[in-house]
């Protein structure tokens, strides 16, 4: 078994995507500072606008999500329970990290 090299790449794929989600927040949260500005109020009575922000919401909630997801994973990297299912304790397949970093469960246990 190789588990500490498993764990490495899985730890560096975890920050990458750790890395990008949080830049996407962080552009997401930028323009809506922007179109919240004082100078587009003239804009805020638009219903498309609103629509907009709806949307920009739901993505923004999908990321903290998925982001809390992978500070928990690395959490579990760090405590040496990463990979394990959270029902069988066995552990997570290989593929199944790769395509899913943060996955808790095995493909048995997959919600
Ligand atoms: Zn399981």
């Amino acid at each position: 078994m190789n588990t500490h090299n498993n764990t490495h790449k899985a730890r560096e794929h975890l920050v990458a995507l750790q890395d990008e989600l949080e830049a996407r927040l962080g552009r997401i949260e930028a323009e809506r500072l922007e179109r919240n500005a004082p100078d587009n109020e003239q804009w805020s009575d638009q219903a498309g606008l609103h629509g907009r922000d709806d949307e920009q919401m739901a993505v923004q909630l999908a990321a903290k999500g998925e982001l809390n997801q992978i500070k928990e994973a690395l959490t579990r990297l760090d405590a040496g329970r990463y990979g394990l299912c959270a029902v069988c304790a066995e552990e997570i397949e290989p593929e199944r990290l790769e395509a899913l970093p943060f996955a808790t469960r095995c493909k048995t246990h997959a919600v």
